[in-house]
């Protein structure tokens, strides 16, 4: 991928594999994170570096998955003061949330002065969802999108989490129509999957207004003015000296890989694709045979598993 794509929805993979490729090309990269679940993975690498402003709004409970986010997370080092995070309670509604939303996220755009935008847009923040404990319809969180496309910077935008399979597919239908400019019809057309939109048959069914409503105003106050107040710490957008773009790190491994079998090749032992790098278990060394990887948790498949 050769720096941002403007305006196109992706699929929900690789969240931070896109964000630190921004970098590669942007002074300034600007993360905006509206699942349900903290952004702890984007705001953890970035978390030292003034480079990546992360900005992630979700639910903040102890128990509820990954326990991270609030509000006196805010960066370190070089990065102390470009990690924001906006601590949510059950049920926030379409006016609050996007209030919210667009009372944090102008300062901040104008503060920062990112040269591009991610947006990550997991639907486990709309109502109903199986997770996720909100009460936003499509049409609230597509104006999240809305309002991120209308500053016109260059926009990566990506799927996320999603629970409940026909709201995950309505929304994100939605949203590309969004980016698009296209208003779609809210009657769905007939399809190959037209009865798993059942009973409504709608691009917008109703969503809201199943979980009470925790966040008082007194709450979304404060988090707005302390937001205001970390950005005034932030003393604008840090210039960037731009120096040469380091190697695409999977490119240099392909061709690491290449060169090497090519060398086995030419030596004559080379195992006609039938090479095994995993080899037996060495004493001592637990293999999880679920899992992979060593039983310290530390092996590629051995690591907690990860919900967006
Ligand atoms: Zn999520």
């Amino acid at each position: 991928m050769s720096g941002l794509l403007s305006n196109i929805a992706a699929p929900p993979a690789g969240t931070l594999v896109k964000t630190a490729d921004s970098v590669r090309y942007h002074p300034r990269v600007l993360y905006i994170d509206i699942d349900i679940h903290h952004g702890d993975g984007v705001q953890e690498a970035f978390y030292l570096s003034n480079r990546v402003l992360t900005v992630s709004f979700h639910k903040y409970s102890a128990d509820f998955f990954p326990g991270t986010g609030n509000l006196s997370e805010i960066g370190s080092d070089l990065g102390k003061y470009f990690s924001l995070n906006v601590p949510l309670q059950d049920g926030i509604d379409d006016e609050s949330y996007v209030s919210l939303f667009k009372a944090v996220m102008e300062p901040t755009i104008t503060t920062f002065r990112p040269s591009s935008i991610v947006l990550q847009c997991g639907a486990d923040s709309l109502g109903c969802d199986r997770l996720g404990t909100f009460n936003l319809s499509i049409a609230a969180h597509g104006e999240c999108v809305r309002f991120v496309k209308s500053f016109n910077l260059p926009l990566l935008v990506l799927g996320g989490g999603g629970y409940r399979g026909s709201s995950v597919a309505r929304c994100w239908a939605y949203e590309t129509g969004v980016l698009a400019g296209m208003s779609l019809p809210d009657e769905l057309p007939p399809n190959n999957y037209y009865e798993f939109f059942a009973p409504d048959y709608r691009l917008h069914p109703s969503l809201t207004g199943h979980i009470q409503n925790l966040n008082t105003r007194h709450s979304l106050e404060r988090i707005r003015v302390t937001i205001r107040e970390k950005l005034r710490y932030m003393k604008g957008a840090p210039s960037v000296q731009m120096q040469e773009i380091p190697p695409d790190l999977m490119g240099f491994l392909a061709s690491e890989e290449r060169s090497r079998e090519e060398k086995e090749e030419e030596n004559g032992n080379a195992d006609a694709g039938e090479r095994r790098d995993d080899g037996p278990a060495k004493s001592g060394e637990f293999v999880d045979p679920e899992l992979g990887g060593s039983g310290d948790g530390t092996g590629a498949k051995g690591r907690r598993t990860r919900i967006s």
